[in-house]
């Protein structure tokens, strides 16, 4: 149970970057839009009603897009960066390839324990009663606490 808090609080972690790289990225975009407001276009003389609302309507979204492209592009940038950072400073694992010689996807369930028996792993004393991990390939008994030693490795 504690093994699956600690992923949860990995991922609210990782979560946690992205949200804040690419909030970041975006704020930092739409101030830069807003600094660097796109050069005032000269609107061509009309006088019919159709012109003139085609005038308006094409300025007002370009400057929605002179500050949304830009956000847009911060975003993607912050994304970028939040990645980054995940893969490499917030790396899951490190270390302890698979060549660690003992094999943990363990394959099997838990019983109760119908004799007296040893732990295939620590060889302790397993009584009648105990609950033990049973595997079928390798055929083995193994006590809680090894259990744990095999699935929590980090
Ligand atoms: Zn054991």
């Amino acid at each position: 149970m504690q093994h699956h808090t600690k992923q949860r609080l990995k991922a609210g972690g990782r979560d946690l970057t992205l949200r804040l790289c690419t909030g970041g990225g975006v704020l930092l975009g739409l101030l830069w839009g807003f600094n660097n407001p796109p050069a005032p276009k000269k609107p061509p003389t009309c006088t019919t009603a159709n012109c003139v609302g085609d005038v308006v309507s094409k300025s007002l979204s370009d400057g929605v897009w002179s500050v949304l492209g830009p956000a847009l592009i911060g975003g993607a940038i912050g994304l970028a960066v939040a990645l980054v950072i995940v893969l490499t400073l917030l790396r899951p694992r490190r270390g302890g390839g698979p060549s660690s010689g003992r094999a943990t996807n363990l394959s099997g369930r838990w019983i109760q324990a119908k004799y007296d028996g040893r732990c295939a792993g620590c060889r302790r004393q397993i009584r009648r009663g105990d609950p033990i991990f049973h595997s079928p390939a390798p055929r083995r008994t193994l006590c809680g606490a090894c259990v744990d030693r095999l699935t929590n490795r980090v």
